[in-house]
């Protein structure tokens, strides 16, 4: 394990941040300069691809406009205040935003691909019962340039390490917070993840994780060729009321059926990644997977069933090995395609549900869920 401390000044708020932009944006804000749209690209290549921060290195920019961008914009990514790094590679960073607020990025490297797990929030709203950032309260969105910093540090981070193969191969909205509950910015990250001139990521490799805001994922659909992940746990409302208490908001049924129309909308051979945390005694029976497989049933699916990585205080118990197996082989004999999530990153509380960072929880817990804000009319 190593740990780094980092150093950076922070910046005025009113200083536009030139990371808060996708292309579109950066086009935008050039032609407002009077300057060509394709000065976008140069800039979002120097940006994203090339890791530059100083206007000056910007060889292809006049020197008039280096001088402009200087006096008037940004480059500011929060600080790294924490890095480590687990006995199975895992790496963990710890980022502290202006406001003091602290988030957490992981990167999980495996033999194929290079996976970094994203916030999108400051904690989180939804209060799900078995994970441990819903247990912390939540504090705000974060903005496109806090998430999109997550790719844009950890691509040089890794850089640094100068291992072949290792880097950034996809991303998964599945860090820190609700990610449809924080829809235009995380709309603008995942853009520029995609952007040829930026990361260039494919849509299959960027996947956006929801515990299921039934309108946020029609927009979506509507808008973006991009993974869905939707955080399951329970195929019956009961039970998943108890387990993500937004169900109450958006009950099965209706989320099965906004899962369908989002694949209808995409393109050819895709899928939907439906994630389902095994607790024992809970969730974990064969009716529960006999029930599952009847929910999915027509959706095309894979089903990730994750080992619940446990936390003080949160009641439930990790299922089995043996359970796991035996509702892994329920769901595969019916004909699902199925992972068993290995836990990675223990050792340094990287694992799923155990990103914590540090909140300071502004939910007002009672009114949770009258006014879901996803920046946009349901
Ligand atoms: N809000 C989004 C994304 C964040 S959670 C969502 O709900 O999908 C990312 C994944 O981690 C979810 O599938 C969640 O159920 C899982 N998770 C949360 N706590 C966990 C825990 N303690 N053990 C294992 N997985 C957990």
């Amino acid at each position: 394990m190593r740990t780094v401390i980092a150093q950076n000044s922070s910046v005025s708020a009113a200083t536009l941040n030139l990371l808060d932009l996708d292309r579109q944006g950066l086009e935008e804000y050039f032609s407002g300069l009077g300057e060509k749209s394709f000065r976008a690209s140069q800039v979002i290549q120097w940006i994203h691809q090339k890791g530059v921060t100083d206007f000056q290195q910007m060889s292809n920019l006049s020197q008039a406009l280096r001088d402009q961008l200087q006096k008037n914009t940004v480059i500011h990514p929060p600080e790294v205040v924490y890095d480590a790094t687990s006995t199975d590679g895992t790496r963990k960073w710890l980022l502290q935003l202006d406001d003091g607020n602290r988030i957490e990025t992981v990167y999980i490297p495996e033999d194929d691909r290079g996976t970094l797990c994203v916030s999108s929030q400051v904690g989180c709203a939804l209060d799900c019962s078995f994970c441990s950032t819903g247990r912390r309260g939540f504090n705000r969105n974060l903005s496109t340039a806090e998430i999109i910093s997550q790719v844009w540090l950890a691509t040089q981070l890794i850089d640094e390490e100068k291992r072949p193969g290792r880097k950034v191969t996809n991303v998964v909205l599945m860090g820190m917070g609700e990610p449809l509950l924080n829809f235009d910015n995380v709309v603008r990250a995942v853009r520029i993840m995609m952007d040829d001139f930026a990361y260039g990521l494919s849509k299959r490799r960027v996947t956006v994780s929801t515990a299921g805001v039934v309108p946020a994922i029609d927009r979506l659909g509507d808008i973006l060729d991009m993974r869905l992940a939707v955080s399951l746990h329970a195929a019956d409302d009961e039970l998943r009321n108890s387990l993500v208490p937004l169900n109450r908001k958006y009950p099965l049924q209706q989320l099965m059926a906004a899962c369908r129309r989002f694949i209808d909308k995409q393109s050819a051979r895709s899928r939907i990644t439906f994630e389902y945390v095994l607790l024992d005694g809970v969730n974990d029976s064969d009716k529960h997977a006999q029930e599952l497989i009847k929910l999915v049933k027509g959706i095309p699916t894979l089903m990730n069933l994750i080992p619940f990585n446990p936390f003080e205080s949160s009641g439930y118990k990790t299922s089995p090995v043996k359970r796991v197996e035996r509702f892994n082989k329920i769901l595969a004999d019916a004909g699902i395609t199925t992972v068993v999530r290995r836990t990675r990153g223990g050792d340094i509380d990287a694992a799923c549900g155990q990103l914590v960072g540090k909140i300071e929880d502004k939910s007002r817990r009672h009114r949770r869920f009258e006014e879901p804000r996803i920046g946009m009319q349901a």
